[in-house]
């Protein structure tokens, strides 16, 4: 069977019972596709709320947080189907998911308990959706996530696997039916249950398209696509109609919110064209993501939080060589990548987004050199085609800041980004000032 087109909708997309209806006329139209739907909005961070309570050993307030969170998804089953037959089946639905994490929450707890909980989000919108369709007379088919969707050992997509076993079950079923699938959960490589991170719902639609060389990617939200600073804290951001997959991909890595940060990898490695649509306005042409778009000097702005900064400072010349290559083993062998570098002729500051091995690395690289670290750092990522600035470097974005005190700054790696290292407590005045000075109205 041909798919033409994903259509991937997060949490807010399904939020309430009125939101989870108002897919209905979006999915049921006559192209192939296939419906990727994320937890309704709130209930990932209540279920990982609970999977704490239950690693502190407080299993009372943990069964006590499951209760409430079914009370509230019975309320979405009374509000979201008209029959009593459907509000039964609905609710028996509900039951035996909750049910289920009861009994999880009475016995010992460990990872893999956990991900169990932490993936029911997906796997009760999912079925919610897939019973409204079949109680309105549409053909709809639900193909089950951890079925098909993969993770190696190093976490990264199982390409092979996925689109072998994604393969197997479409052939199960018919070109007619709407086919529902849950995002962010996956198996990984020992078959547990396992998730593809916070966000993940867009890496899944990405991975689906991608293997399925579909048309269009359209991951819905709940705004009119990308813009061009975080909306969330700076007034007045404006859509960008067009940006190329390099532009998207650094802004998703570097904390744009809207897009889950590797999912415009397999997008950008099969050329499938990336859309970002409104649920609230459908007429609303997005934002479109391709291999070519717009020159425009400066484009877009985004921040990542949670970033420390290890700075080593060398014994002897750093730049002898095979000194770097020393500094580098020591992240390999803790796994953990590295996001920003800038060096002088003694010294080197490192940016990691992953501090669960900041002591031990910095232990090992202190045989190198004198080692400081400082946590709770923000890197501001501007997107633009720097080229076309006549000096050939970016003289606004550094007017503009004028006021903020900057640790790090790394240009030239890339044609089209700049980023920046600022303490977090300067993040929202650094991005509005950005956008007062890169984006004047
Ligand atoms: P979903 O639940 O649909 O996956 P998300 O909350 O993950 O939605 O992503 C959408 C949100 O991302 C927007 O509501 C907005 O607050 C935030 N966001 C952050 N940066 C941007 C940006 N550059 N453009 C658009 N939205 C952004
Ligand atoms: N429900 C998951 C989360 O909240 C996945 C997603 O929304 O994409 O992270
Ligand atoms: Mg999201």
């Amino acid at each position: 069977m041909k798919i033409t087109k994903i259509m991937k909708f997060g949490g807010t997309s399904v939020g309430s019972p009125e939101r989870i209806k108002s897919l209905v006329p979006l999915i049921t139209g006559s192209e192939s596709k296939i419906v990727v739907l994320s937890a309704m909005s709130g209930t990932t961070n209540s279920l990982i709320e609970i999977t704490k309570l239950l690693y502190g050993g407080d299993k009372k307030t943990a069964s006590d947080r499951i209760e409430a969170l079914r009370a509230v998804y019975h309320k979405v089953v009374d509000e979201l189907y008209e029959t009593d037959e459907y509000k039964k089946t609905g609710r028996e639905m509900i039951d035996s998911h909750f049910n289920s994490m009861i009994n999880i929450a009475s016995r010992p707890f460990a990872r893999l308990q956990e991900r169990a909980i932490v993936g029911e989000g997906e796997l009760i919108s999912t079925a919610l959706l897939h019973k409204l369709l079949l109680e309105k007379g549409f053909r709809a088919k639900l193909i089950p996530a951890m079925n098909f969707m993969r993770i190696d050992k190093d976490g990264e997509p199982d390409y092979y696997y996925i689109e072998e076993n994604l393969r197997r079950e479409l052939r199960k079923h018919d070109s007619k039916s709407v086919l529902i699938t849950q995002g962010f959960i996956c198996r990984n490589v020992k078959g547990e249950i396992d998730n593809l991170k916070r966000g993940g719902s867009d890496f899944t639609a990405s991975l689906i398209g991608s293997v399925l060389k579909v048309e269009e990617i359209q991951i819905w939200t709940d705004i009119n696509g990308f813009h061009n600073n975080d909306p969330r804290y700076v007034e007045n951001t404006e859509v960008i109609r067009e940006l190329s997959f390099d532009e998207a991909a650094e802004l998703a890595y570097f904390g744009a919110k809207i897009l889950h940060p590797s999912s415009i990898t397999p997008a950008r490695d099969n050329n499938i064209p990336v859309r970002l649509k409104n649920t609230l306005h459908p007429e609303d042409e997005g934002t479109l993501i391709t291999s070519s778009s717009e020159l425009i000097d400066y484009k877009a702005v985004a921040a990542k939080d949670g970033i420390s900064v290890i700075r080593i400072r060398s014994y002897r010349m750093l730049m002898a060589y095979g000194f770097l290559r020393k500094v580098f083993e020591i992240f390999v062998a803790y796994k953990t990548p590295i996001d920003m570098i800038t060096t002088s002729e003694v010294s080197i500051s490192i940016t990691i987004d992953n501090p669960q091995y900041l002591r031990e690395i910095a232990t090992d690289l202190s045989e190198l050199g004198k080692v400081e670290t400082e946590e709770d750092q923000t890197i501001i990522c501007i997107v633009g085609d720097f080229r076309m600035k006549k000096t050939g470097s970016a003289p606004e974005i550094f007017e503009a800041l004028n006021t903020i005190p900057l640790k790090m700054i790394s240009y030239g790696g890339s044609d089209i980004s700049l980023s920046l290292l600022t303490d977090t407590s300067h993040k929202k005045e650094a991005l509005r000032l950005l956008s007062k000075h890169l984006f004047p109205h």
